[in-house]
């Protein structure tokens, strides 16, 4: 995987708290062991050089360096179960050959003490991870896991290790992963010779991004004097220059522990963790002189400007409107966290919000339609920077644009910030420290991995709460504070770039020409020796990929180390003003989450498509007494955030059943609770519906917004798609968020005016915001539960002029209880559409985009989740996708990736992502059933893909989302103790049984979608609708 620059707030966002032990006597806590070592204390190989306790995020770290070697150490002692670890590799390219990116794909593919074929891949299948992956970033490489099983963390290290410092590294491997010349059809040695490679056809893809597109050439030209000039994960047309020695060369001055940051975190002790990587890593390294560090970029003495050409977007909102422009300031060193966290705040204040001065500079003139896709502060690269404009522009306001960039500027020093606006950002971070997510070692590696890859202090890093009091205290000594830093970072700053970017009617076409250029030199070099050895290679490499490994050298857990009951999660249903309320107590620690799901009964069919604008708008426009910049502002400061989305609920128990809504959510420190609700009852009782220009910015910046997702989602829109024919409930979702939406929205984006929108929105309002069509759930702490009572019932009261009977639209209505336990007609029911005349038909659809690959998908209609098939299948899709699609799909067919899985609609669904090629991946779906019908599978193959779905079914739920799956589906603890015990039921022949039942030709109704570039086979074939 190729990651690119996050911002600081970005990366932020998930850094939070997950704790469970708030309240609990904490004696015993891991943080509170941790704090028991000591400066200078050994511990096998490892010296101890810093222990800090971090009380705001309930964790002790623990510094330590090896003492041969001089590998760095961190952990992160904390009460959380689900550990992490991860190593990191200073990783310095200074060509575009992407041999960092290309050698974290191959270092996966065996080892000397695992030798089989892709150990990584394998391990999916025989842990229990919550987390496994590897990344390549601008300057470090990545290999992070989590797991909540002691003995699995222990086999995930082990190979982890081993994949790292002793990987095998094999020519066929680089072959595979990197790229290779090979015969179009391998078995025929007179068939033309193309570029084949997982990662060239990854960065294919990557490339055909224009955001990815963009920030790569950014950083390239913002600092050019060192590795930020290349690019670390490969430019497709340069990867064919790497060679296998340049490669193994690059792993060892690169992957030694010398250059090398590890880094623990949860509740298991570190002690075991430094003994294994001692003994099964560290113990056989001397120390070397990496000489990776990356040099200061010189300051320019004068801005410079730079242009670059991108493909057209054919969902572009508005066709004339392409052009992207920003400028983007250097700014300082990220190892000075304290002046990174300053002006990470400064550039949320710049540009957060409707309240910032570059929204209303930039955005709301609707010059383009949104910010540029790099925006704000960035701090991946070891010299941060700050970057300002706009995309989907005409190009007559490119000059424009830059005048009015300067001109706010120096409105900000002259002006600086409202306190409130900084007072809501503060609270912002408060909430986000308090928030606990189920990933919370994860946040923690990424967040620390840039300063500390550049020798900065990641413990200093992780005292959040240090740097927001020394940050008011410089506010409090100099009002001009964050002013004057805009007067030495922006205005005096002569390292400034201007980058515009313009879509090139031709750009494909001179892309494809200059691949196929140095296909021609490549080729042209060729002896009829070198021919007759590619040929052979490309076949050894075809019969190792058709050759079923051995993996027996792997370490796995069993079936019989999964838990076989779930925990039970209680909740209590209540109402509020008639209206049925869950209440779940969590340890929240602090915090109050919030939502509602209103359906769509009784609204009218021609409004549905207009949904999904619906719900993005209606917190942004406005309500009460507020107009929408001090809605936003209030939100900042009460809430962590308030969000509307449209929902179609599949039931669990019938395919032609579904609930259509849309979900409330918001969350709020217990002390904003009235405020919180406040904010919801303006929402529901007077929403201001009468700021044209406002709806044409949200629209556009909608639109946009859809229309970049394409590239890097397709295989989710080509899955949506597939789906449409196949259940009514597949149908909604496809109006919702498929390709049917993105092309909607389009459509108004590019209406000159939107009045007509705009007066079907109180229309609108009418029928989803009515208390009359809703159910609540709320989770806060046992202490709060009761005042989070009383405000829902004040919220009820205040909302209670909304309530209106209405008839709904569709006739067939089935009621569902809320509560499973309640006797039947007691209580209040989820209120579900049944379509028993839905036919489910037969559909290939073809949507020709400006991509150089393909996202492919096929789906089968199957069986609800309750039915008794629905835990084969599960366990057949991870199956197929293990053992049979991965090696047909990425391995022979070069796509990044591809698979198989059971969904909760009840659908089948193959996929692809980034493909070279649809119909061979079309024919692999086909393929994968019979393999599966065949049942040329063992017993040990079973098992590893139940053990791959238990890793899903058992993945942590967060505090705030503990009890949601019972709330929006009714999924009961029993009903998902009955399918955790078919899980386990499950037999080799279920599987086969299942996949000739269901997924055998002419068995079921299946749909094929398909988003990729013209294809002249598909055009000429009349079973194929083309869009
Ligand atoms: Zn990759």
């Amino acid at each position: 995987m190729f990651r690119q620059s996050k911002t600081f707030l970005s990366k932020l966002k998930y850094l939070r708290v997950r704790n469970r032990e708030v309240g609990r006597p904490s004696s015993t806590s891991a943080a509170e062991r941790a704090l028991q070592y000591g400066v200078g204390q050994k511990i096998h190989g490892f010296t101890v050089r810093q222990v800090t306790a971090v009380p705001d995020l309930f964790l002790t770290a623990v510094r330590l360096d090896h003492d041969v070697t001089g590998a760095q150490y961190l952990h992160a002692a904390r009460d959380d179960s689900n550990n992490l670890f991860s190593v990191q590799f200073r990783t310095t390219p200074m060509d575009s050959t992407g041999v960092p990116h290309i050698l974290e794909h191959t270092v996966l593919c065996g080892s000397r003490r695992f030798p089989c074929r892709d150990p990584f891949f394998k391990m999916l299948n025989r842990s229990l991870s919550t987390f496994m992956n590897a990344f390549t970033a601008s300057d470090y490489t990545m290999y992070p896991f989590s797991t909540q099983n002691a003995k699995d963390f222990q086999n995930l290290l082990s190979v982890y290790l081993d994949a790292v410092f002793f990987p095998s590294l094999r020519e066929l491997d680089f072959w595979q992963e990197g790229w290779r010349l090979e015969n179009e059809n391998p078995t025929d040695p007179s068939s033309p010779l193309v570029f084949k490679g997982v990662v060239f056809n990854e960065m294919k893809g990557a490339f055909s991004d224009n955001e990815s597109l963009y920030a790569q050439h950014l950083q390239n030209k913002l600092l050019p004097d060192h590795t930020y000039s290349v690019v670390s994960g490969g430019e497709p047309l340069i990867i064919p220059d790497l060679t296998w020695d340049q490669l193994r060369n690059f792993h060892s001055t690169h992957y030694h522990p010398s250059n090398a940051r590890f880094f623990t975190y949860g509740d298991l002790p570190l002690e075991q963790h430094l003994k294994q990587i001692q003994e099964e890593a560290l113990s056989t390294f001397q120390r070397t002189e990496p000489n990776t560090a990356v040099p200061a970029q010189t300051h320019w003495d004068r801005p410079r400007e730079a242009h670059v050409s991108c493909a057209p977007d054919a969902l572009a909102p508005d066709p004339a409107k392409q052009n992207t422009l920003c400028v983007s300031y250097l700014l300082g060193d990220i190892t000075d966290t304290f002046e990174a966290f300053t002006l990470s705040i400064l550039s949320s204040l710049m540009i957060s919000g409707p309240n910032s001065p570059f929204y209303k500079a930039l955005i709301e003139p609707k010059i383009g339609t949104d910010f540029s896709s790099v925006v704000g502060y960035d701090g991946s690269t070891r010299d941060a920077f700050f970057s300002i404009g706009l995309q989907g522009m005409a190009e007559e306001d490119l000059q424009r644009v830059q005048g009015i960039i300067r001109q706010t500027l120096d409105d900000i020093i002259a002006t600086g910030f409202e306190e409130e606006r900084i007072e809501a950002l503060l609270h912002k971070i408060e909430i986000q420290m308090k928030h606990q997510s189920s990933n919370f070692g994860l946040a923690l590696a990424s967040y620390i991995a840039s300063c500390w890859n550049h020798d900065g202090d990641p413990v200093q890093l992780l005292k959040v709460s240090e740097s927001v009091s020394r940050f008011r205290r410089c506010l409090q000594e100099n009002p001009r504070y964050l002013q004057d830093k805009v007067q030495h970072y922006f205005k005096e700053n002569p390292h400034k770039l201007t980058l515009s970017m313009s879509p090139d009617e031709q750009y494909l076409e001179k892309r494809s020409l200059a691949e196929h250029e140095k296909l021609q030199q490549k080729v042209q070099a060729l002896t009829d020796t070198d021919r007759k050895d590619i040929y052979e290679k490309g076949l050894q490499l075809l019969s190792e990929q058709s050759t079923t490994q051995d993996s027996s050298c792997l370490p796995a857990l069993k079936v019989s180390d999964v838990e076989p009951t779930i925990p039970h999660t209680p909740v209590q249903m209540g109402t509020a003003g008639g209206v049925p309320v869950q209440y779940c107590e969590q340890p929240t620690n602090g915090m109050v989450y919030f939502r509602a799901v209103c359906n769509l009964n009784t609204l009218p069919e021609d409004l549905k498509m207009f949904v999904p604008l619906f719900c993005s708008v209606i917190t942004k426009l406005g309500s009460g007494g507020l107009d929408y910049r001090q809605q936003a502002q209030r939100m900042e400061l009460k809430t962590g955030g308030m969000f509307v989305t449209p929902q179609v609920i599949p039931d669990i128990a019938d395919l032609d059943l579904y609930e259509q809504g849309i979900l409330l959510t918001s969350s709020c420190l217990e002390r904003n609770l009235p405020e919180m609700f406040q904010l919801w009852s303006d929402i529901f009782n007077s929403p201001r519906f009468d700021d044209e220009e406002r709806l044409r910015v949200l629209v556009m910046m909608a639109a946009q917004e859809l229309s970049n997702g394409i590239a890097s989602s397709g295989h989710m829109y080509a899955m949506t798609r597939a789906a449409r024919s196949l259940t009514p409930t597949a149908n909604l979702q496809e109006t919702f968020s498929g390709m049917t939406q993105v092309k909607f929205m389009k459509r108004l984006a590019e209406m000159t005016d939107v009045t007509s929108v705009l007066r079907k929105l109180p229309r609108m309002k009418r029928h989803l915001l009515n208390a009359d069509n809703m159910r609540c759930a709320v989770n806060a702490t046992p202490q709060k539960m009761a005042d989070a009572t009383v405000e829902m019932e004040r919220f009820m009261d205040n909302i209670a002029s909304t309530r209106k009977e209405r008839k709904p639209v569709r006739p067939v209505i089935v009621e569902r209880p809320l509560d499973p336990h309640a006797p039947t007609g007691s209580v209040a029911s989820r209120k579900l559409i049944s379509e028993p005349n839905f036919k489910p038909c037969q559909l290939k659809t073809y949507f020709e985009l400006p991509f150089p690959v393909n996202f492919a998908s096929e789906c089968v209609r199957t069986v609800p989740f309750t039915h008794e098939d629905y835990a084969s299948l599960c366990v057949l899709g991870r199956l197929m996708t293990a053992k049979f699609l991965h090696g047909e799909i990425r391995e022979k067919g070069g796509a990044y990736g591809g698979g198989a899985r059971m969904g909760g609609g009840g659908l089948f669904s193959f996929y692809s992502y980034r493909d070279p090629n649809c119909s061979q991946t079309l024919a692999a779906f086909r393929k994968g059933v019979e393999w599966a019908y065949d049942g040329k599978f063992t017993q040990q193959d079973v098992d590893e893909a139940k053990l791959s779905v238990f890793s899903t079914v058992d993945a942590p739920i967060a505090p705030s989302d503990k009890g949601f799956g019972l709330f929006l589906s009714g999924i009961s603890d029993e009903v998902k103790q009955t399918h955790r015990e078919r899980l386990f039921a499950v037999t080799h022949k279920n599987l086969t049984d299942v996949a000739g039942r269901y997924l055998g030709f002419g068995q079921s109704t299946c749909g094929v979608a398909v988003l990729g570039p013209e294809n002249e086979g598909i055009k000429k074939d009349p079973s194929w609708v083309v869009k």
